[in-house]
């Protein structure tokens, strides 16, 4: 360094130099400096010199500040318009309350919505489940698809509708053009009921609140409900499947349309009925067609 330093300066080049360390532990000013290579390293007066006091200019000063420090027995000037708080009870002083499962649900984003269901113990299903099965697909879906519940092969592989059922509902997504993996699939609830049984009004009611953020953030054009669990939770009515289907309805204040369609698994068992099936995708796929956008696309905020 000592050899380039007349290059660097002749070329106006500014020299850093490394600062003086200073001490850690604070130190009287007029401490003894310690011996030359001992515990304080390069401490050099010049470094631990502190700036001589200025005063202040006016502008800065209080004008009600007195000259010299008040004596023992001062009290401060009482402002007119002080009033001493005279009576504090303990509410004051209480901790705000604590926020609600679902209003922390609410509020939560992708990851950390995925961190809670993963670990949620909120109904008994929690204890027969493989896996949580939180949902799939594309986050910016236009499309959502909510079905009733994992069977074995989704608690088994993690993914909603991988089953037999799942082999059908793909094929019906493409026959209005809309590929798996362009929708966002997810369930009333996301632990398998066991034995394939349908799930409680609890069990339900405890998994809202994650379907309900899922929907605040995918934000989705439309929602397909799959089958009588899936739309009459959804819906939050018992008026049967047969009536439910045929007709847009709305959900939350964003007014989502909602198309309820007959549950893949049903179909399987009773094919004559996929011709209403057919008619219902189409009416979504119309209903879609016919609703407003935004300026980001997405459905027009309420
Ligand atoms: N049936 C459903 O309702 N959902 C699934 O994920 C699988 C089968």
């Amino acid at each position: 360094m000592t050899a380039k330093r007349p290059y660097l300066e002749a070329l106006g080049i500014p020299l850093w130099l490394p600062r003086q360390t200073l001490a850690i532990h604070p130190q009287p000013i007029n401490a003894p400096l310690p011996p030359a290579g001992e515990g304080l390293g390069e401490r050099t007066e010049e470094a631990v010199r502190l700036p001589q006091s200025q005063p202040l200019p006016d502008s800065m000063m209080n004008p009600n500040e007195p000259e010299s420090f008040p004596a023992d027995d001062w009290t401060p000037p009482i402002d007119d318009d002080w009033e001493p708080v005279s009576e504090l009870d303990d509410a004051d002083f209480a901790p705000p309350p604590a926020m609600s499962r679902e209003a922390r649900i609410a509020g939560m984003d992708w990851e950390e919505l995925t961190a809670e269901a993963r670990q949620c113990q909120a109904c008994g299903l929690c204890t027969t489940r493989t896996q949580v099965v939180f949902g799939v697909g594309d986050r910016r879906a236009e499309w959502l698809v909510i079905g009733e519940g994992p069977g074995a092969d989704e608690d088994q592989q993690g993914e909603p509708f991988v089953g037999r059922a799942g082999k059908l509902l793909n094929p019906m997504l493409l026959a209005i053009g809309i590929r798996r993996e362009q929708a966002y699939i997810t369930n009333i609830v996301r632990c398998r009921p066991p034995e394939n049984r349908e799930p409680t009004l609890e069990e339900a009611a405890q998994c809202r609140p994650f379907l309900e953020r899922q929907i605040a953030l995918i934000r989705p054009r439309i929602i397909l409900a799959m089958g009588r669990i899936a739309a009459q939770n959804l819906l939050n009515t018992d008026t049967p499947i047969g009536k439910l289907r045929g007709q847009a309805h709305r959900f939350g204040p964003a007014r989502i349309p909602v198309v309820v369609i007959y549950h893949p698994a049903y179909l399987l068992r009773s094919p004559r009925e996929k011709r209403k099936a057919w008619d219902d995708l189409r009416l979504a796929r119309r209903t879609l067609a016919a609703e407003p956008v935004n300026v980001d696309g997405r459905p027009t905020d309420p």
